[in-house]
């Protein structure tokens, strides 16, 4: 069998990955890339973060597969016995919610437990009493990951995932898929704009923000939006301990980054038990950012080297300086822009086989999380190509075929 995959991000990447490890020679994958620093790709401007706190038990499970990969990385992705650094910290997810968010919270909570997640509620209290720099005054509850939740370098991910499966005999073909060459509902080679033609049983669309474009180069529809998403390089002069990623109800995001790295240190807050106790006494780096509402204005494809500089004043800081009284001295340094791959119809990801071309197969639209459900990903994407069927983990919710029905899989956890 041979496949060509159509990008190669963190999904390309690990759907070449496993094709070869559970396929080995009887699969033939070409990789094709046209950019070999991924300078432009979301896997290497994402906020390079992992939670188990989803709303569907499918996505506890997609991350839970993530962690085991990028936690064990040497033995996962490393090649002839090197250590792969990925830059992994342990940490954890902290969403808030007001009263009018508790119940969605609360039904979260119960999917994440029955899917085996390491989460805890903090009523306003205890997580008062957990993190005393958060203001809880209008919190209703909150939801803490114990284990399994972090942050790590997406781009070294992203290349880590590659060099592995360049070991196991994926080649990477730098260049542009330009045109699709189809028959009806099968398609039969790629063309490059190098004027290469790729013929072969099987496409992937791992094009991430571009998977659209890619798709009508076929003349096919794939409802995937490339939707700018700023992230904040901040600092902050008022001694703090090391956050977690704190979710606002605002939609804005935060979280402590980077290495221990300015003296002195405030104590920690102590950490009662669990996963949270590795959330170590820090720096006073932060990046956060901010996700706009459903019916929020959020245009396609505005350019990514223009950052929104504004949303600091008018969206990051505003929320942050509420929900931690200490960021009324934040400073930010530096800010750069990724894209999210959005599915608007219900923000989840597109895993399965076009539906009117059922050789080539969608792998995108995982809206700011596919970075971590990348092995998860490209495992159940490798075991479709190769055996018609999900083994591992059942993805059947997230085939594309619910888009000509209008059938919603909604993701309530969505940042
Ligand atoms: C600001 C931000 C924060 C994020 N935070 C997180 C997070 O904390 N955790 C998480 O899990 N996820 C996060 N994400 C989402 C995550 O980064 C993406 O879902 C993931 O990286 C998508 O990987 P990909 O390989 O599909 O896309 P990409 O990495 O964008 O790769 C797609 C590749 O396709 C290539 N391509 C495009 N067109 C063509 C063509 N015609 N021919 C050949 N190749 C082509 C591109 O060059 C690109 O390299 C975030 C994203 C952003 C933007």
């Amino acid at each position: 069998m041979r496949v060509v995959v159509i990008g190669g991000g963190a999904i390309g990447s690990a759907v070449a990955l496993f094709l070869k490890r559970l396929g080995g020679a009887a699969v033939e994958v070409v990789v094709v890339e046209p950019d070999p620093g991924l300078a432009r790709s979301s896997s290497a401007l994402s906020a390079g973060s992992i939670r188990q706190q989803f709303s569907n038990p499918v996505n506890v499970h997609l991350s839970q597969f993530g962690h085991e990969v990028i936690g064990n990385a040497d033995a996962w992705l490393g090649v002839d016995g090197a250590a792969v650094d990925l830059g992994f910290v342990p940490g954890a997810y902290l969403f808030c919610a007001t009263a009018a968010g508790m119940p969605v919270l609360q039904a979260n909570h119960a999917a994440q437990r029955a899917a085996g997640a390491d989460v805890a509620l903090l009523a306003p209290a205890d997580a008062a009493t957990r993190f005393p720099w958060l203001n809880t005054a209008d919190l209703a509850l909150t939801s803490l990951g114990l284990s399994g939740e972090g942050w790590f370098d997406g781009y070294a991910f992203a290349r880590a995932l590659a060099a592995k499966a360049r070991s196991l005999g994926a080649r990477w073909q730098r260049g542009r898929v330009v045109a699709l060459d189809r028959a009806g509902d099968h398609l039969r080679a790629a063309q490059l704009d190098d004027g290469t033609r790729l013929e072969a049983d099987a496409f992937v669309n791992a094009a991430g923000p571009w998977a659209g474009a890619v798709g009508q180069l076929a003349g096919l529809t794939v409802p995937v939006h490339a939707r700018r998403r700023t992230v904040f390089v901040m600092r902050c002069p008022t001694p703090l301990p090391t956050l977690p990623l704190v979710c606002d109800p605002s939609g804005v995001w935060f979280r402590s980054e980077g290495p221990i790295d300015m003296a002195p240190q405030a104590p920690a807050a102590p950490a009662p038990q669990g996963g949270a106790n590795r959330l170590r006494a820090a720096g006073h780096r932060f990046i956060g950012g901010w996700s706009p509402a459903e019916g929020d204005d959020d245009p396609d494809d505005l350019p990514l080297d223009q950052p929104d500089l504004a949303q600091f004043d008018d969206k990051v800081w505003p929320a942050m300086a509420h929900r931690v009284p200490a960021f009324e001295a934040l400073r930010p340094q530096r800010a750069w822009a990724g894209y999210y791959e959005v599915h608007p119809l219900d923000h989840n990801a597109l895993i399965g086989p076009h539906p009117d071309c059922p050789n080539l197969l969608l792998c995108n639209g995982f809206s700011g999380h596919g970075l971590q459900h990348a092995p998860g990903a490209g495992r159940g994407m490798a075991e479709w190509l190769l055996h018609g069927a999900w083994q591992t983990l059942d993805l059947s919710a997230f085939s594309p075929q619910r888009v000509l029905s209008g059938q919603a899989f909604v993701e309530q956890a969505i940042i």
